[in-house]
């Protein structure tokens, strides 16, 4: 049993840490309802266990079974301080990749957790594509902590997922990365944009075109409500990190409407071929 993933330790952490003298028993009674609420889900999972999404190995709380998660890769050091693609070599410090010295990106740092392939692919593509909205939560919890220097001590006045075009919104019924984004924000504590940023041109899936060909589709896609965020940082969520088109056409819109700077968070990123490794 994982207390800790089950969230059965923190209430009562947080009671005995933030109360060096009497606690107020207001605050008391509403540690101690949570730590109930937690206990009462907890009861739940051992009497009706639910099913790991991968494997259907049982599991506590929903999602991914430890084995499952054990398998995912993950994405190590030493990575471009830019766009976060991995070195072959795993010797040396961070540094910019050949990519993001020759080419001009509008995002300023992003990191993913995982390598898009074996049970994250899978995990992944069952939250975007079978309605399985409950995988939000093992893989926001994968980004945000395996994700350095990405966090909120970072500064950031909001985070803002991906936007979904209409047409998409409408035929999958959710978008995955506001799922992602509302997680992280209650972890993290800061607001989430459902429609600050949003998609106004349709684009066809990009799986097929080349990485010139992805910049091209989706440029001018994206537009913004306001420029209530001039001069603050911003955090981008999504799923996946593929080419960077998208979320480099998001940065390039956020800024222009004034946000001084955008970091970019997603689960997985494709290895695309050796030229990103370096
Ligand atoms: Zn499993
Ligand atoms: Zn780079």
């Amino acid at each position: 049993m994982n207390l800790r993933r089950c969230g059965l330790i923190a209430p009562v952490f947080r009671l005995v840490t933030h109360h060096r003298g009497f606690p107020d028993p207001v605050h008391c009674i509403g540690m101690l309802r949570e730590f109930a609420a937690q206990l009462g889900t907890h009861l739940l999972d051992v009497l009706f266990p639910q099913a790991c999404m991968l494997c259907g190995e049982a599991v506590c709380g929903a999602g991914l079974c430890a084995g499952c998660y054990g398998r995912i890769e993950k994405i190590r050091g030493p990575v471009c301080i830019r766009c976060g693609a991995a070195f072959s070599s795993p010797y040396g410090g961070n540094h910019l990749c050949g990519d993001c010295i020759t080419r001009r990106v509008h995002y300023d740092c992003v990191r993913s957790a995982g390598v898009y392939a074996g049970e994250l692919r899978r995990a992944i593509q069952q939250f975007k594509f079978n309605r399985r909205s409950m995988l939000a939560e093992p893989l926001a919890e994968l980004a945000a902590g395996s994700c350095e220097p990405i966090g909120p001590h970072r500064g950031y006045a909001a985070l803002v997922p991906v936007p979904l075009h209409l047409h998409r919104l409408r035929h999958r019924g959710y978008n995955q990365s506001l799922l992602l984004a509302l997680y992280l924000g209650r972890q993290w504590d800061l607001p989430v944009e459902r429609d600050y940023l949003r998609r106004t041109i349709w684009s066809v899936s990009q799986t097929s075109l080349r990485r010139s060909q992805r910049r091209r589709a989706v440029r001018g896609a994206f537009t913004c409500s306001s420029s209530r965020y001039t001069g603050k940082r911003l955090l981008l969520i999504d799923d996946v990190f593929t080419s960077g088109a998208t979320v480099d056409e998001c940065a390039r819109t956020l800024k222009r409407y004034g946000a001084a700077a955008v970091d970019v968070l997603t689960v997985a990123r494709t290895l695309r071929d050796h030229s990103e490794c370096q």
